[in-house]
């Protein structure tokens, strides 16, 4: 039996993919490689379509025997979504929709959803809990709050059970450094910050010193991508032991700030990293940091990789063996 895993030639979807070979399960992956890229797919079968095509997803599903769904292809750029948002109504929502509709007609019953912290926006409580309400700020949380809905009423009409898994900072790389965090367009801090160690960069920019925290930088959950898909596979799992739809946040339980980051960046390369400070980039709450105690309970998941220092050094070791990503 087979995973589907859409998305899967991205930075998440790619780490997913090796996840699955090493436990010995078996991943086909479907992307448009618009901002994946096939040499991160390194094991499994490569469909290149799109989710938002019925006749691609038709295909993939009668040529394999598939059980479950990971679903990661979707668009996920905050300032992308700000100037764009039609971008993320169709890629989001409609690929959503169409795969949705497609799992019906092959009868395929059980998907792990790729959501985000971007659906809460900015929250009264620290750390947040599950039941926080949701307020996106962007189009991009928006439509990520809008997908795990729809998914919520298609499991209420038909047979569909899900986990919908909202991830704080997902940043790392594989531990053997062949696949790693690289998009064309780069707007997270740890890549950043490590092409401006490259010289890719001319600058690193902190965006705001003026917070209410105590460096007066924001605070974020940095999670490593290793932790992240180990969730995916404790998903699966749940699902496969006919447990109910439930959502979860997958975070250290952590906060650092962004000069926490920088410093943990210079422990990590034997570099000094030299920044400027900017005013504050739109949208950015103050901070962020996960309750991940339902993951704990429910998943029996919890993060081994608590030290930014260790994050960055296998970010790190992937870029400076592929300083041109996959190019
Ligand atoms: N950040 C920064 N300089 C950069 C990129 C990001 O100071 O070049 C800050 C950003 O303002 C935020 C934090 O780093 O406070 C994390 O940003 P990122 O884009 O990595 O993730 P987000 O939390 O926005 O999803």
């Amino acid at each position: 039996m087979a995973v589907l895993v859409t998305g899967g030639a991205g930075f998440i979807g790619s780490h997913m993919v090796a996840e699955l070979i090493e436990n010995k399960m078996d991943p086909v992956v479907l992307d448009n490689l618009s901002t994946g890229n096939k040499k991160a797919v390194t094991g499994g079968r490569l469909y290149l379509g799109d989710i938002r095509n019925p006749g691609d997803l038709d295909k993939v599903f009668s040529e394999n025997d598939i059980e479950s769904v990971v679903h990661f292809a979707a668009s996920s750029i905050v300032p992308e979504s700000m100037a764009d948002p039609a971008k993320y109504y169709d890629n989001n929502i409609n690929g959503t929709l169409c795969l949705l509709k497609a799992m019906e007609r092959h009868k395929v019953g059980r998907l792990v959803f790729s959501s985000t912290a971007a659906v809460y926006g900015e929250t009264e409580r620290i750390p947040i809990t599950e039941d926080c309400p949701a307020n996106p700020k962007s189009p991009y949380g928006e439509t990520k709050l809008a997908m795990e809905r729809m998914i919520e009423w298609f499991s209420r009409a038909g047979t569909l059970k899900y986990v919908s898994l909202r991830y704080f900072n997902a940043c790392g790389a594989h531990p053997s450094g062949e696949i790693g965090e690289w998009r064309p367009f780069e707007t997270h801090l740890i890549p950043i910050i490590l092409q401006y160690l490259l010289g890719m960069r001319d600058r690193l920019y902190v965006y705001g010193t003026d917070y209410d925290t105590k460096d007066g930088t924001c605070i974020r959950d940095y999670i490593h991508v290793s932790d992240l898909v180990r969730a995916h596979t404790a998903a699966l799992k749940y699902l496969e032991g006919g447990n109910k739809p439930e959502i979860f946040n997958l975070g250290m339980g952590r906060g650092f700030s962004v000069l926490e980051i920088i410093k943990a960046a210079g422990e990590a390369t034997g570099m000094p990293v030299r920044y400027e400070t900017a005013k504050r980039r739109t949208g950015d709450p103050a901070v962020l940091i996960a309750s991940n105690e339902k993951a704990a309970k429910i998943l029996g998941w919890k993060t081994d990789i608590n030290d930014p220092v260790k994050i960055i050094s296998d970010a790190w070791n992937f870029y400076i063996r592929n300083p041109k990503g996959y190019n």
